[in-house]
């Protein structure tokens, strides 16, 4: 069985599908790798290293692909990218399907079998193959690290000889996995942490890392959480009571992260003009829905502006900011799921279409895009 490993084509992707440790797994398990030359070059990972793990480096996307039953990439490749792929060949990456029908028909063109990464069910036993939460995790601790050296003050409070610096307060919109980890990053920087989610079950979560919830703790409320667990998108009315609540709190915050995403939907917004105006100059937003459009009214995706004196940061592929870490993390999510595709017997590839993670984030099949419902 052959794997192939394709760099990204766009520029603003640092991060790689493998790395010299998965690459020496992979090979454990009797596949044969072929690296696109400098897939791993913007990730810190050397095509010298893949080498040494014993892979191929083939000089171009081409070379990589020719012959390969499984190839790997970050991002969606294009049908450019494919070019001479075998049919049936398993692509796995991050595939952005919602609302990409043209680039998944591509897909089927290519006559591949695509996997989405990003539809894995949550469930315990895909839970070392999910790239949500592995890159969340990260962009969560990420943006805090950004947000704090953005602002203009300390995060801790300090009593120094020459005076007493008060403690900054951060609040977390959407504690996701993201925002569990920049609670639990910016209460280890020593900031005065509160949280907020139309989740009831993060309440607990959020108390249980010594910060404070805030929420309008209606009926609604309570009834917040789809089966699979996410967020649902919430009433006009429930919106509104949450503005007013989260408004009056906004006011008094010094950096405010927010991460709250439905499934399939732009993102919600939380933030609006006016709680923007109302906040301290020098404050400070992050937002790390920006992919999504947002979860600011004024966030402008992949820019930083200053509107009444309060920074806005909403950037693009945070992941790519820690791309040594994302990709190791990305690597091995692959790595567990390409795993189930692979005959233990025959050591070839053997897609299972009854295991539910298949069907879960299967996008083509024998030339065709799956219907999704
Ligand atoms: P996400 O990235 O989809 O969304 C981030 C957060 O934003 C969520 O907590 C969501 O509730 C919140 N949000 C949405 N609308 C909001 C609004 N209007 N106001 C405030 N917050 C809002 O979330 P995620 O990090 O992917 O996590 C989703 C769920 O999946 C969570 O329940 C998480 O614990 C669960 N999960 C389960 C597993 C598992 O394997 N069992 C693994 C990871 C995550």
């Amino acid at each position: 069985m052959r794997i192939a490993v394709l760099a990204e084509t766009d520029r603003s992707e640092p991060r790689v599908a493998a790395t010299p440790e998965t690459i020496k797994k992979f090979i454990g398990l009797g596949a044969e790798i072929a690296l696109q030359a400098g897939a791993g070059a913007a990730s810190g990972f050397a095509d010298g290293d893949y080498a040494a793990a014993g892979a191929s480096i083939a000089a171009n996307a081409r070379e990589a692909v020719a012959g390969a039953d499984v190839i790997l990439r970050v991002r969606r490749p294009s049908l450019t990218d494919l070019a001479g792929a075998k049919p049936g060949a398993a692509v796995v990456a991050i595939m952005d399907p919602y609302g990409a029908e043209k680039a998944i028909a591509d897909l089927a063109k290519a006559n591949v079998t695509a996997f989405a990464m990003e539809l894995m069910p949550r469930i315990t036993r895909a839970q070392v193959m999910d790239v949500l939460s592995s890159q969340a995790n990260i962009n969560g601790y990420r943006a805090v690290l950004d947000a704090a050296s953005e602002y203009g003050r300390v995060l801790p409070m300090m009593m120094t000889p020459a005076g007493t610096v008060p403690a900054a307060r951060v609040f977390i919109m959407g504690v996701g996995v993201a925002g569990l980890q920049a609670i639990a990053t910016a209460r280890r920087l020593g900031a005065i942490v509160t949280a907020t989610d139309v989740r009831p079950a993060t309440k607990e979560q959020v108390e249980s890392l010594g910060a404070k919830f805030i929420a309008v703790e209606n009926e609604e409320f309570k009834q917040a959480e789809t089966s699979g667990g996410y967020a649902k998108e919430m009433s006009k009315e429930y919106q509104a009571a949450q503005a007013e609540l989260v408004g009056a709190h906004i006011a008094k915050q010094d950096i405010v992260i927010t991460t709250a995403l439905i499934p399939g939907r732009p993102a919600p917004k939380l933030v609006s003009a006016a709680q923007v105006r109302s906040m301290r100059p020098g404050s400070v937003i992050y937002d790390l829905a920006a992919e999504r459009g947002g979860n600011c009214e004024l966030s402008r995706p992949g820019e930083t502006i200053v509107e009444s004196g309060v920074k806005i940061m909403a950037p693009l592929n945070i992941a790519g900011r820690t791309a040594s870490t994302t990709s190791s993390l990305y690597a091995k999510n692959l790595l567990a799921f390409v795993e189930t595709l692979i005959s233990k017997e025959t050591k070839q590839l053997a897609i299972n279409w009854d295991d539910e993670l298949v069907k879960a984030t299967a996008l083509t099949r024998d030339g065709a895009a799956i219907a999704r419902g």
